[in-house]
């Protein structure tokens, strides 16, 4: 071989890696679609640009539902170290009238706090032990459909794959790429969040919610962690009371009212400082797939407009992904049976968080839901299983999801996890 023969070969483009499915993006979407993928034989790979660990800004709360999809995974509590489980929820109302709502206790787990940085580590080694292929410190640079595959261009080279899932999060690059953004959109939500050290003992223990009414519909979060951490927040809807250009100094003024100085304790220190980010709620609002892409978690605008929690559902629809493409024939459309399943699954339930974010908006209509969901026993238990995604938020208004240990159901990991191979 001559010189300029071997320099002509190291300035050719590599090749592009084939496989059946790339997943673009390792949070809990992109893992929960690799991990069924790889289970079920599917040769799969996952980019991220990130290296893992990698912190998320959230408020890091499991519900129920979250909870559910984790178990099914084979997710080992023990191997998230900042694992947290909840078992009192004290909700606010903007008058400041304070109830406990207590979730079932010694029935399996029903709400948890986990650092995200742990968590989605957690995710990505379990999506590893099934078999997929991880890419990390690897940014997907464009996505190109063709009739019969999809090119996913990276900073490490192209990947042909006959399938891609975007779960890329709420600024979506395979959403841009493919055309498919709604002009302007920049999420239905935007949060803060700062870690507390040394905070109060019930703020490290239980898990706090108060609607103020210069945040309505939105609402002020205290969840615990160990070690007598908190993660400390706030969401507001975007076009409601506050301006999102506001929120810097709103949370200073958050932090010095009389009760959050109360409830975090006089010896609470920030660890680091407050970060934001969009949250992303319409899962009937963006398109799910495009011909040979599938959107799932943010990407998919998944999270729910009441209380803007994704995890659950992105954790959902990164399963529903994987089982369309598993069980869709060669030549069927993966990416149309996924979009009528999501739909089907979370539709109505966003409708109806919809509505009650429209009471919600109002002090008079917070304060009447709050009161009526802690009028007895019976409501304060069954709102906290609610409101934490043990059952779906339109269940009464869709009776094919009846069933009759409905308002029973014990939470997850009543077992200990054994290890899937
Ligand atoms: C302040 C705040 C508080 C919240 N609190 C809660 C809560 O308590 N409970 C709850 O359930 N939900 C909460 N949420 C929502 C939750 O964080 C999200 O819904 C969830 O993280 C969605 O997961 P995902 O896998 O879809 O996306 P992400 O977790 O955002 O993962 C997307 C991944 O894509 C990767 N990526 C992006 N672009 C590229 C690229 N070009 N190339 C390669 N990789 C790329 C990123 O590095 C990232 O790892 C909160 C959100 C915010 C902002």
């Amino acid at each position: 071989m001559t010189t300029t023969e071997a320099s002509e070969q190291d300035l050719a483009p590599a090749p592009p890696v084939r496989r059946d499915v790339v997943v673009v993006g390792a949070g809990p979407a992109g893992t929960a679609a690799a991990i069924e993928l790889a289970r079920a034989g599917v040769d799969v790979t996952v980019v991220d640009r990130a290296v893992f660990p990698r912190d998320k800004i959230c408020g890091d709360g499991l519900t129920t539902g979250a909870l559910r999809h984790l178990e099914h995974l084979g997710l080992d509590p023990a191997s998230v170290g900042s694992w947290q489980e909840v078992t009192n929820c004290w909700i606010s109302s903007p008058s400041g009238t304070t109830r406990r709502f207590p979730l079932p206790r010694g029935q399996g787990t029903f709400a948890v706090v986990a650092r995200r940085i742990d968590l989605d580590e957690a995710l990505v080694d379990l999506a590893r032990s099934a078999g997929a292929e991880l890419r990390e410190d690897t940014s997907v640079l464009d996505t190109i459909e063709f009739d019969d595959h999809v090119r996913v261009e990276t900073s490490r080279g192209p990947i042909d794959a006959r399938w891609c899932i975007a779960a890329d999060g709420m600024w979506s690059p395979v959403r841009k790429h493919l055309g498919l953004t709604v002009p302007g959109y920049r999420g239905d939500w935007h949060a803060f969040r700062q870690y507390f050290t040394n905070v109060a003992p019930a703020a490290a223990r239980d898990l706090f919610v108060r609607f103020e009414s210069d945040l309505l519909p939105g609402y002020f979060w205290s969840f615990p962690l160990p070690d007598g951490r908190a993660n400390v927040g706030f969401g507001i809807q975007r076009g409601a009371k506050v301006a999102v250009g506001d929120m810097g100094p709103l949370w200073a003024d958050l932090l010095s009212r009389e009760w959050a100085q109360e409830l975090l304790g006089p010896d609470a220190e920030p660890e680091g400082p407050h970060r934001a980010w969009p949250i992303p709620a319409r899962i009937d609002g963006l398109a799910l797939c495009a011909h040979r892409t599938l959107f799932v978690g943010d990407a998919a605008a998944a999270c729910d407009p009441l209380t803007g929690e994704g995890i659950g559902q992105a954790l959902l629809t990164g399963r529903r992904a994987a089982e369309a493409i598993v069980t869709t024939s060669e030549r069927g459309d993966a990416a149309r049976t996924y979009a009528a399943q999501v739909t089907s699954d979370l539709v109505a339930d966003h409708r109806m968080s919809m509505l009650l974010v429209r009471a919600m908006r109002h002090r008079k209509g917070a304060r009447t839901a709050i009161r009526l969901a802690g009028a007895t026993p019976w409501t304060r238990r069954n709102f906290a299983r609610w409101l934490f995604e043990d059952y779906p938020r339109a269940i009464v208004l869709t009776p094919r999801r009846w069933h009759h240990r409905m308002l029973s159901s014990p939470g997850a990991f009543r077992e200990p996890v054994v290890p899937v191979a």
